[in-house]
């Protein structure tokens, strides 16, 4: 069986693990029943694609979405592994393809929708092919809780069981209730081995801004990024279609993309957003699951998401390769407002709805965070030992101020008008502003009219805002939106407790400038290497992370590889890779043709036999024309030295048979020299 490190870098050109994956290929290796969480990005789909290499048999690949099954048997394909898909989508020429590849018994992954496992046909096929491993992606579809249910999941159990091999499941979902679903669903209650990964994605940048002019907000923030691929998350469909037109009209390309368009249409962004390097979608979160590029880096709310889940999954489809994204997310009272009312009005019985309540607070009790954001997100995941130096809060500490005292002002004065009015008229009320609406209800005699003049009308709604962010008051649909004092509230009302509040600066809309990939002395090489890959892509109709991601463009243009060798020491640069593109790319960077190495060289590429061909050519060289220097001329061909350097023979007998005598004679006592010393 060959080593999972060994194919780690050969295959995959990965030269170490990411968190977590050694632990989990292990025991998938071993035949171990196995549930693995780990957040988007995480790098998932090794877990179950190295152990496929290295066992016997076809690994079966049970994914729900015909494109995400699509890109990873070409992304496998383009590595050099024997991977096929059989979906509704295949022609019947890859059909035909992938069935052959079977019975010739070459195949080591088999891609597959649970719609298949449907038809008794299909077990039959997975029966005699000697399938000896179930690999489950997005296990979370088994749910019928969850959002993502599809009820061919359920079949997988059966599956199993017919055909008795151990089963790998994988998700990014990680709560208590789905987890337990899974363990029955898919492995009949009986324990697998699970294995949590902490919800960290460093890479990402966190930032939070107050709404003033949203627009403006997601304009300038797109402005900073120009030319990269990058989701705007919108409240409303109608929205997705004015952002995008502004997007496209300041000269980005944009696409909107909602639940309401045709499919066809729908997919059509799909493939343009995935092939296309650059381009912006504009969506509602309609455009979630099928999103499987690597390479986006950044995300933008327009509007509050509608829970901390919620967030977490959206901002983490950027920078699934690992390399830095940044995020935005936008929000304002109005925002608030339309979540709670969605919850309170929806059709769920009252106990969800509380639990839904709950995790819209525990969103806006980050936007409204006074202190890192990274921590108290992955706080509510329960993680404790966070290290940041990633978010808005951790660059630029927020200005803040003792807000028990305003607080109980704005509570008295909802209390004393009966709770029955919404921020502007209770602000009218606190600075003492007698309006029409003031006047008729005689509230300008209240005690509470005018105790709050020493702020401007700004300072209150900011305060408002954060008071609904702590849910200390929540608007009431049944009073059209009043706002209610919540239990939370009593103890500053009573002054047990205190609050303390964050000065809004408007100036947080206009956000630092973007951090770039890589210095400004690397950026033209980066562009150069990316026109490369699209160049490529575009002629073999792949996306363009299928050839190399980012990250792996950004590691060459920073390490700047002047050979061969050190291009297959790229993260993301595997053997295929190499022998494919990595020439190509190699020219890009050194700018000329210099580099013409044999193709026999070229395969040995990164690593120790590379060196001993080099070695053995140099020792070949002296001696061309004898020791002397006046014999007749003679070499080995580059094929015959590369097998010298992979077969290292050190007895003067084994490499005489592959020299040849006259080559051994002039050759022999250098070569065995070399040969010893490697
Ligand atoms: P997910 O967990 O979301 O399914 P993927 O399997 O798609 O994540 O992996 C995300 C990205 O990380 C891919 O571009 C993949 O090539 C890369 N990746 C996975 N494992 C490693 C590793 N050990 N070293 C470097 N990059 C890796
Ligand atoms: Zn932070």
């Amino acid at each position: 069986m060959p080593s999972p490190d060994a194919l780690l870098s050969s295959v995959f050109g990965f030269d170490a693990f990411r968190p977590g994956q050694a632990e989990i290929v292990d025991a998938v290796l071993a035949g171990r029943n196995t549930l693995a969480i780990m957040p988007t990005g995480g790098g998932k789909s090794l877990c179950f694609q190295l152990p496929a290499l290295c066992r016997d048999g076809v690994t079966v690949v049970i994914s729900p979405l015909i494109a995400l099954m699509r890109d990873q048997v070409r992304a496998l394909r383009e590595a050099g592994v024997e991977a096929g898909a059989l979906t509704s989508g295949n022609t019947e020429d890859e059909t035909n393809a992938v069935f052959q590849a079977l019975d010739e018994g070459r195949l080591k992954l088999l891609y597959m929708a649970p719609e298949r496992l449907a038809s008794g046909g299909t077990l039959n096929l997975l029966r005699r092919i000697g399938i000896s491993l179930i690999a489950v992606d997005e296990a979370h579809c088994v749910s019928q809780w969850g959002h993502d249910f599809r009820p061919d999941y359920l079949r997988i159990g059966d599956l199993r069981r017919a055909l008795d091999v151990p089963l790998a499941a994988f998700t990014a979902t990680a709560d208590e209730e789905t987890r337990a679903e899974i363990v029955t669903r898919l492995f009949d209650d009986a324990q697998p081995d699970i294995f949590l990964r902490g919800f960290d994605r460093p890479n990402i940048h966190l930032a939070f801004a107050v709404k003033s002019g949203p627009r403006r907000q997601i304009l300038d923030f797109a402005a900073a990024r120009k030319g990269q691929s990058g989701i705007v998350y919108c409240a409303t469909r109608a929205k997705t279609e004015t952002i995008a037109a502004a997007l496209r009209e300041a000269g980005h390309a944009a696409c909107h993309y909602h639940g309401g368009m045709d499919p066809q249409d729908r997919r059509d962004v799909e493939t343009r957003f995935q092939t296309e390097d650059g381009l912006i979608v504009v969506a509602t979160v309609a455009f979630g699951m099928g999103v499987d590029k690597p390479d986006i880096r950044w995300v933008a709310h327009a509007d509050l998401p509608k829970s901390i889940e919620a967030y977490y999954q959206e901002i983490g489809r950027a920078g699934r390769d690992g390399a830095p994204a940044e995020t935005l997310t936008l929000f304002g009272p109005d925002d608030i407002r339309l979540r709670r009312t969605q919850i309170d009005e929806g059709l769920a019985p009252a106990e969800r709805k509380a639990a839904d309540h709950g995790r819209l607070n525990a969103l806006l009790g980050l936007a409204e965070a006074l202190a890192c954001r990274r921590v108290s997100l992955l706080g509510y995941f329960g993680e404790t030992e966070v290290t940041c130096g990633q978010c808005d809060l951790c660059d630029t500490p927020p200005d803040t101020f003792d807000g028990t005292q305003p607080v109980r002002m704005a509570l008295s004065a909802i209390l004393r008008t009966g709770e029955w009015f919404g921020a502007g008229h209770l602000i009218d009320i606190l600075i003492g502003n007698e309006t029409e609406k003031v006047r008729a209800r005689g509230h300008q005699d209240l005690p509470t009219f005018g105790i709050g003049k020493d702020r401007a009308k700004g300072e209150w709604q900011a305060i408002f805002r954060q008071m609904m962010g702590h849910d200390l008051v929540r608007p009431d649909p049944e009073r059209h939106g009043a706002l209610r004092m919540t239990h939370a509230a009593r103890p500053i009302l009573r002054d047990e407790a205190a609050i303390t509040l964050r000065r809004d600066t408007m100036v947080t809309a206009r956000r630092a400038p973007a951090k770039t990939l890589v210095s400004e002395e690397d950026a033209p090489l980066l562009s150069a290497l990316k026109a490369q890959r699209r160049a490529l892509a575009e002629a073999q109709r792949v996306p363009a992370y299928v050839i190399f991601t980012d990250r792996t463009l950004i590691e060459m243009a920073e390490t700047r590889p002047a050979t061969l060798d050190e291009m297959a020491r790229i993260s993301g640069v595997g053997a295929k890779k190499l022998e494919r593109y990595g020439a190509g790319f190699l020219e890009v960077i050194t700018g000329d043709l210099s580099e013409n190495m044999h193709p026999s060289r070229r395969k040995l590429a990164g690593r120790a036999q590379g060196d001993l061909y080099d070695r053995l050519l140099e020792v070949q060289a002296d001696l061309a024309r004898g020791a002397t220097g006046t014999d007749k001329p003679l070499s080995c061909s580059a094929s015959l030295l590369a097998k010298v350097a992979t077969l290292r023979p050190t007895d003067e007998g084994a490499l005489g048979q592959l020299l040849g005598a006259r080559r051994a004679d002039r050759f022999g006592p250098a070569f065995l020299e070399v040969l010893k010393e490697a």
